[in-house]
């Protein structure tokens, strides 16, 4: 298998805001960056979160609405998943949503009841899927990273967050046992 590097193209804006969401758990030597007000309001201002410290139900629901969204993850490609998926609706219900037509020509979604920074976390995990979008949310494969990434190549196969990061890393680890011991038969 031939591994390219792919020219990173832009990640849209609510794909970044959820990978950072998923990116705050505590992972490899992080922190839960939900754990610190400053930090998790940092997390949380692309939905709408204003300065300060974030209210501790809308923390409790943010860290429920992450779980979930990293079960599915991992559930993606088992049966699982739709179990996991309804699972998910359960746990937003506080969230409704109407269609808004009250500005001629123009329809959009506003959000009626539940927490608004959750809200705005629905409606952008519900513009990848409906965008088809929702696959390229990726965990990194060097398993000491598992960081989760946007995978932005046309054919979807990029495998680590930070190709000088944790792909060299992971390259050289496979030459060095590709090599160990044998003749070093050439892949190039
Ligand atoms: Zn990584």
């Amino acid at each position: 298998m031939t591994t390219r590097i792919n020219r990173e193209a832009t990640v849209p804006a609510h794909a970044a805001a959820v990978v950072d969401l998923l990116n705050s758990r505590a992972y490899a030597d992080l922190a839960d960056k939900l754990d610190t007000a400053e930090s998790a309001a940092e997390i949380l201002r692309p939905f709408g979160q204003q300065d300060g410290v974030p209210a501790q139900q809308r923390l409790d629901l943010v860290r429920a609405v992450r779980s979930d969204l990293l079960d599915l993850m991992d559930a993606r490609d088992t049966s699982d998943a739709a179990g996991n998926w309804a699972a998910f609706t359960g746990r937003t219900t506080s969230i409704t949503f109407q269609q808004d037509f009250s500005t001629p020509g123009q329809v959009g979604l506003r959000q009626v009841t539940g927490d608004p920074v959750v809200g705005r976390i629905i409606e952008d995990v519900a513009t990848l899927i409906t965008a088809g979008n929702w696959s390229r949310l990726r965990f990194c494969a060097n398993e000491v990273c598992r960081a989760v990434f946007y995978d932005t190549t046309r054919s979807r196969t990029r495998r680590w967050h930070s190709y000088e990061y944790c792909g060299n890393r992971t390259n050289v680890a496979a030459y060095r046992a590709r090599n160990a011991g044998c003749d070093g038969t050439s892949t190039a």
